[in-house]
């Protein structure tokens, strides 16, 4: 019997997410045909892509990479910036889309997959962060699977056998780079150093976020949405090692945690493939005697204040996760563009969230009214400073 195989969109798929993602689908032929990707500026690695998998539909972020590209490859169909995304959320014949755009992007597009009942296989934690609330309740109506790609989020997944009878989940942290730092060593830190994590190779931005902690913040209200957990029911521990992923702790007291190497590709797949479990790139088992030790810390709020303040946004809901989203996003862009120190980033995003007046009930287009607005007061902060 010929095996149904899976037509799939991967948005961004020339960023960390995404090219795993196509390694992870490189071994997996006979399970997915790649009917559209998406990239931003990458233009070099989007062709060789193109040359590759032969999609049929192509988004890049502007007009002027569609003319270039258009003449290289006359038999694709080129669309460009965020209406390109939506026009891929259209296309009929794809069944599930892989979200690993970063940042506000992915919002519009996840919906219009969710309305078009196509399965979302979700990276991007912005959207949940932005508007978890109306994706959730879009998602049940429309009879639609959201299949976590975060890895501690897709650990909870994996260990979550009956909501009912989960006391609580816990998310694990490895604690990033400056877990030992002290606080002048972080007064002082450099891009470099920030940008060193010790467990994961991601995306500039996200990984800006794990040396703050505000990572670990934008998961708690990640898994707050996709898990429907309250915010004192979700634990964060930090666990240098990154053995455990996640673990969902039941009523009668047994934890069941998933664990095994760190590798984005185990989570990746498991979206793509879900129910289903295949061989995959990692083959090496885990080696429990080498891995030996097993660390556990509760996490420093007064060190990593970002983590205090996303859980903080979440708690009060309404539009002040959007508001912390956005202002941390900015100062995160400021600190890779050198303009403001590592410790800045904390102290813009809080000045911003301080004076913050949140909508309740906003539409997505309130949504990204407002975070528009934050972008705009942030960019002038950090002008000033
Ligand atoms: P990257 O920065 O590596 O990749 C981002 C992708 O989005 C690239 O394909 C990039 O294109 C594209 N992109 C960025 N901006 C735009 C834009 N304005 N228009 C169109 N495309 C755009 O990020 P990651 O892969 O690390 O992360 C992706 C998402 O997944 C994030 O939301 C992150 O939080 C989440 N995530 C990532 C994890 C990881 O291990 N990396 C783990 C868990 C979640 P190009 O490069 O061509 O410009
Ligand atoms: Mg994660």
């Amino acid at each position: 019997m010929v095996e149904h195989k899976k037509n799939i969109a991967i948005l961004g798929s020339t960023g960390s997410i995404g090219t795993q993602a196509l390694e992870v689908i490189d071994l997996l032929p006979n399970k997915f045909n790649i009917i559209a990707l998406s990239a931003g500026n990458n233009i070099k690695l989007i062709s060789e892509q193109i040359k590759k998998y032969s999609p049929k539909v192509v988004c890049v972020k502007d007009l002027e990479a569609t003319n270039e590209l258009k003449k290289a490859f006359p038999n694709t169909q080129f669309v460009y910036g965020d209406e390109g995304l939506l026009e891929i959320a259209n296309i009929k014949e794809i069944e599930m889309i892989l979200v690993a755009v970063s940042g506000k992007i992915g919002l519009k597009p996840t919906i219009q997959a969710i309305k078009n009942k196509k399965d979302i296989a979700l990276a991007n934690k912005e959207t949940l962060v932005m508007a978890g609330d109306i994706v959730m309740k879009l998602a049940k109506e429309n009879n639609v699977q959201i299949l976590p790609v975060d890895s501690e989020h897709s650990a909870i997944f994996q260990c979550m056998n009956n909501r009912n009878e989960v006391k609580h989940l816990v998310i694990t942290s490895s604690g990033g780079p400056f877990r030992n730092a002290t606080k002048e060593e972080m007064e002082n830190a450099n891009l470099d150093e920030a940008l060193a994590h010790p467990r994961w190779k991601m995306g500039k931005k996200i990984t800006v976020d794990s040396a703050t902690l505000m990572n670990k913040g934008l998961e708690v209200i990640e898994a707050h949405h996709l898990f429907n957990f309250d915010y004192d029911e979700i634990k964060v521990i930090v666990h240098p090692q990154s053995y455990i992923h996640s673990a969902v702790e039941y009523k009668d007291g047994s934890i069941i945690a998933q664990i095994g190497n760190p590798s984005m590709h185990i989570p990746i797949q498991y979206a793509l493939t879900y129910p289903e479990r295949t061989e995959g790139i990692e083959t090496e088992s885990f080696d429990f005697i080498k891995a030996a030790k097993f660390e556990f810390y509760e996490p420093d709020m007064i060190k990593f204040p970002s983590l205090a303040l996303a859980i903080e946004a979440g708690k009060k809901g309404g539009t002040y996760p959007v508001c912390m989203n956005a202002a941390n996003e900015e100062a995160v862009f400021a600190f890779l563009e050198k303009k403001i120190k590592f410790l800045q980033i904390y102290e813009v995003t809080k000045k911003i969230f301080d004076e913050y007046i949140s909508i309740e009930n906003a539409t997505i287009e309130q949504i990204l009214e407002e975070d528009e607005k934050i972008r705009i007061k942030t960019r002038e902060l950090v002008r000033t400073l």
